[in-house]
Formats: structure tokens, sequence, C-alpha cells
């Protein structure tokens, strides 16, 4: 996302319902709500991780998320196992976390957001 006023990259964090915007050059914000559609969605999501190496940052990423120590957390990495199931809205989280450290996933059925 590009800043409308001064058109340089805008940082993002998400939280659930919504996305945050913000420009670190100029201070401009704004706020994305999400669909209702994702909100609504009433569908268990299995998220699975796919082949990562376990470096340290990885471990750190999923220890993280996972909420487990280190070691459960390479074993995870390594054995490629399933790290969440869950809604949607969640799911959109945990997703946005690994797409930031490049930790590579599948989710399961389709998640179409
Ligand atoms: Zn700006």
């Amino acid at each position: 996302m590009r800043c409308n006023k001064c058109d340089s990259e805008m940082k993002e964090k998400r939280s659930f319902g919504a996305i945050d915007y913000y420009c670190e050059k100029c201070g401009n914000s704004f706020t994305c709500i999400f669909s209702e559609e994702i909100e609504l969605d009433e569908n268990e999501y299995e998220l699975k991780l796919e082949k990562n190496e376990p470096s340290s940052n990885n471990i750190k990423i999923i220890s993280k998320i996972c909420n487990c120590n280190f070691i459960q957390a390479r074993e995870i990495i390594v054995n490629n196992s399933s790290i969440f199931k869950g809604k949607a809205v969640i799911i959109m989280d945990i997703k946005n976390e690994l797409d930031n450290n490049n930790i590579k996933y599948s989710i399961s059925p389709s998640f179409n957001y």
C-alpha cells in the first residue's frame, strides 16, 4: 500500500478485523476494515508449514506463534507440522506474520482473503 499523500511505502499492522496503515515519512494513517465476509466465515482452516529451514529466525517466529519453546518450534519446522486450526480472522494474522518472514505454508481448505 502506498501513501496517497507522499507516495512512499506504508507500514501495515494487522489486528482482528482490520489493517492499520501508517506512513513513516509524512505521518499519514488510515484503517481498513476487513469485509464482513471474513468475520462471518465459519470454516475451520488448517495452516500447515511447508519445507522451511530451521533457522534461528524461523524458530523464533514459530515459537511465538505456537507459544512453545525453541526445541518444540524446531521440531515443528523440521516435520512441516500443522501449526494452527481455526477461524479465518485468526489465520489471517498468522498468515501475515509468516509472509513477513518468508516462511512457507499451506492453508486448507483454500483461503481466499
Ligand atoms: Zn506519506
